[in-house]
């Protein structure tokens, strides 16, 4: 049966919800095993043995949202907040693009004021002069009017990524309090989409309620909405956020395996997408991340925080990397993934080969 499955993987023959499901339930080592070459197989054909970076930098842990899950809610009273300066953001992205990496990622908690909106349009306006466009801005600053969105790619930025978290509208409120709109969130991928983005979107993986038939309907989710790009990570728990409480009862050991799967399962069916082996791997593992690139990831996010504020943006409990520092992250992942044979990709963009063919279709 798994033989099968797997050998219908990048032919013409498509794989069925019933066959996601049955790849996603593995459980024997030696059938994941096979689940994780195959994937690697898909992963050299189509990206090849090759890692692109994208420096992170945690901009903010202000957040006018409260998801249930979230470390940096809005009514998670223990955190100390700050908006990091625009000479020091200016900073953080000039070391990322001295440094080659071809590529950024703001990311911060939602935020939709005026001030802000204004800060973000001229920290891009002055990346942008100054590395002449030629780094690539993703940015991951939650749900923004369509009118945002438009003012921020014509200032620069190139890329985004918002999870959906679950594509299950059902479980989705179940994440979030009643004013959280998911038809808001879908509505904002599509308005990525239309400016002319390159669109990210994800879920998390093994947070309470949620079932394999969620996950198989998560990645159909991203094939039906032709996403370019993939950033999955699995749920943990942080102790001060209401989700902690219905954690309690769960056995979460296995959101790591779970997570490695569904990266694994995502990269033999969409084929061509950029996938990020996501730091909250390595919260669960040490070498979470190369086990990532090894199940089919393709892109790691190495922080680029200046380390003063990084303890302080704890989305999770075990936040790994908070004490080093961007030099640090870059010598331990350069090790980490020469050690696995693949070979990091500096000074490009590396855009999702998925989005390229997708444009140069139109
Ligand atoms: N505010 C923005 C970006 C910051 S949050 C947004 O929400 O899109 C980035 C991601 O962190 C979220 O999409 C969520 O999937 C993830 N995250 C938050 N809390 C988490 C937790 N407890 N465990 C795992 N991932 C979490
Ligand atoms: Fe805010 Fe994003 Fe956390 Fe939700 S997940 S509380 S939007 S930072």
């Amino acid at each position: 049966m798994l033989k099968n499955i797997l050998d219908k993987v990048d032919t013409k023959q498509k794989l069925t919800k019933e066959d996601l499901f049955f790849l996603l339930s593995l459980e024997k080592k030696e059938y994941i095993e096979a689940l994780f070459q195959k994937a690697y197989e898909v992963k050299l054909k189509y990206v090849g043995n090759r890692v692109f970076f994208r420096g992170l930098i945690e901009l903010s842990n202000i957040c006018e949202k409260d998801c249930y899950y979230c470390g940096i809610r809005k009514n998670n009273a223990n955190v100390e907040r700050f908006l990091m300066p625009k000479e020091q953001a200016f900073k953080s992205a000039m070391w990322a693009y001295e440094s080659n990496y071809g590529s950024i990622v703001f990311q911060a908690g939602e935020v939709k004021n005026k001030n802000f909106i204004r800060f973000i349009t001229e920290l891009l306006s002055d990346i942008n002069k100054a590395t002449n466009g030629n780094l690539a801005v993703t940015l991951s600053l939650g749900e923004q009017s369509k009118e945002t969105l438009q003012a921020w790619y014509n200032a620069g930025a190139r890329r985004y990524l918002l999870r959906i978290e679950s594509s299950n509208e059902k479980l989705y409120s179940k994440l979030h309090p009643k004013d959280h709109s998911f038809s808001e969130r879908l509505l904002c991928l599509k308005h990525l989409r239309e400016i002319g983005y390159q669109v990210g979107t994800g879920v998390m993986i093994g947070f309470p309620s949620q079932k394999i038939e969620d996950m198989v309907e998560d990645i159909c989710f991203f094939k039906e909405n032709d996403i370019d790009m993939i950033g999955m990570g699995p749920y943990i728990v942080h102790n001060d956020t209401p989700f902690a409480k219905e954690a309690a009862n769960m056995d979460m050991s296995g959101n790591l395996l779970l997570a490695l799967k569904m990266i694994a399962v995502t990269r033999c069916y969409l084929l061509d997408v950029n996938i990020a082996s996501t730091t909250a791997l390595q919260a669960l593992k040490p070498d979470g991340r190369e086990d990532g690139l090894k199940a089919g990831a393709n892109i790691i996010m190495p922080n680029v925080t200046e380390t003063e504020y990084r303890a302080s943006y704890k989305l999770y409990e075990n936040k790994p990397c908070i004490d080093e520092n961007s030099q640090m992250c870059k010598g331990c992942l350069e090790r980490k993934i020469s050690g696995l044979g693949e070979e990091i990709v500096y000074g490009k963009w590396g855009n999702s080969p998925h989005y390229t063919k997708r444009i140069s279709s139109v």
